[in-house]
């Protein structure tokens, strides 16, 4: 028997790895990694710390552009929960650490994950062959054949587990449309998720600044989400966490095209009435003053800029000249800062995607219906988590389940 792995990440080593130590041969599997080396995405994760799960596991923080989102997740985190996630890496001798509910390797290094995997791997004898690209997975009798550099060549199991492209490693969106044109398999577009959002406006004057703060999503007028937490500027795009965890309904909505507009609170822990007496007291105490000086000491300064010339105020009028229209625009930018979306950034920039296998054609055990002796892992399928662990939850729990299932 035959079991090709396609993709040496994060799941497809977690799938090997849990086969192989429920009783598949390891001289029956072959990791097939189209990059000279395995698992280069798990040395991005957590800023090189690796995020590798969370202690808050729920469905909720999973998106898919599929049906059947909870009924999938509910069953995969009843079976594969946190600390069976603590478990399988104790198994690989890394230790745990919980900061605030997000789990992290004690060493705080992702490197020490993927060595972890890897020399486990190595230990139990899994081949691995790097720089060996699949192209294209088609049904062959009743096994499948693989397009690897161009050759043909046999399996009769195969897991598909080569990521979608999320920070510029893995198979692009065509090129996953491409290896499944052989197979019926219903799948849906992919999109980067958790990513910054470009924006119609110039915002070179505040490239660079960070500010805490909400970040409310609207799509086509609707209200659609709400994040807290700091917000980062680009000369193009509004990134952070908080924007990061909306990326993902905006994505799809501007994919459908829909208008998607996001309104930043910059001062979200006062109320509205508060955001105003500060207003009004600034004005009272400085009226003398260059408005940019009487504002002093609220937020960054070159946002504090930013959002006077928003409001159509120079830098340089005195605090006391404000008229009523102004002081109005002020506070509604402080407290509403509108931005129109232009376009999500590119997956390159993405810490997943959107989209992939849909969830109508993967069965309890990541195989796909219709296909005896397919499955698939991690990033293909079409869900996607939230920042804070969840992408790699997802391949780990993935991985876990195939594996087990290949011994069977
Ligand atoms: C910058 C960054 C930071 C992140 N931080 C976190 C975090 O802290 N916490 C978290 O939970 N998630 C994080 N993620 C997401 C997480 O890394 C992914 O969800 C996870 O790695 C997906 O695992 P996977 O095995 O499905 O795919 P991957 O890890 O992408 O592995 C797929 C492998 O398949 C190979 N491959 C692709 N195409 C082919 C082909 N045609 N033939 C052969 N091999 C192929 C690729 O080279 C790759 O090695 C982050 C992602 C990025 C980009």
């Amino acid at each position: 028997m035959k079991y090709s792995i396609v993709g040496c990440g994060a799941s497809g080593m977690t799938t090997a790895i849990t086969a192989v130590r429920n009783g598949v041969r390891p001289s029956d599997i072959t990791i097939y990694e189209a990059s000279e080396k395995c698992g280069r995405k798990i040395l991005a994760t957590g800023n090189g710390r690796c995020n590798l799960g969370n202690e808050i596991l729920d469905s909720e923080m999973f998106y898919s552009s599929s049906g059947g989102r909870k009924e999938f997740l509910d069953d995969l985190i009843k079976r594969i929960n946190m600390d069976d996630i603590k478990d399988f890496f104790r198994s690989l001798g890394v230790i745990t650490v919980s900061k605030n509910g997000y789990l992290y390797p004690r060493s705080m290094q992702a490197l020490t994950v993927l060595n972890a995997l890897k020399n486990e791997c190595d230990d139990l004898g899994i081949n691995i062959r790097t720089k060996c690209v699949c192209t294209e997975v088609t049904r062959s009798g009743s096994g499948f054949e693989l397009l690897i550099n161009g050759k043909k060549e046999y399996s009769d199991v195969v897991v598909l587990s080569c990521g979608l492209g999320s920070g510029g490693f893995g198979i692009k969106g065509s090129e996953f449309t491409a290896l499944l044109k052989g197979l019926k398999i219903k799948h849906n577009k992919t999109v980067p998720a958790l990513c910054g959002l470009d924006v119609y406006d110039d915002l070179r004057s505040i490239k660079g600044v960070r500010s805490a703060g909400s970040v409310s999503l609207f799509v086509s007028g609707r209200f659609s989400g709400t994040e807290e937490g700091e917000i980062q500027f680009t000369e193009k795009a509004v990134s952070g966490i908080p924007v990061f965890q909306l990326s993902s309904l905006a994505g799809r909505a501007l994919e459908k095209g829909e208008k998607c507009c996001l309104t930043i609170d910059l001062m979200n822990e006062y109320d509205k009435d508060d955001v105003k007496e500060i207003i009004g007291s600034r004005i009272d105490r400085f009226p003398e003053r260059e408005i940019y000086y009487a504002f002093n000491g609220i937020m960054n300064n070159k946002l504090m800029s930013y959002v006077l010339k928003r409001s159509g105020i120079s830098d340089k009028s005195p605090a006391g000249s404000l008229d009523d229209g102004r002081k109005k625009a002020l506070f509604e930018n402080l407290k509403e800062l509108k931005f129109d979306v232009k376009n999500i950034q590119p997956a390159d920039k993405a810490q997943t995607m959107s989209g992939g296998i849909d969830l109508s054609a993967i069965g309890r055990n990541m195989d796909i219906y219709g296909n005896d002796g397919l499955y698939v892992t991690g990033e293909m399928i079409d869900v996607d988590g939230k920042c804070g662990g969840y992408n790699l939850y997802l391949a780990w729990a993935t991985g876990i389940i195939c594996g087990r299932s290949l011994a069977k």
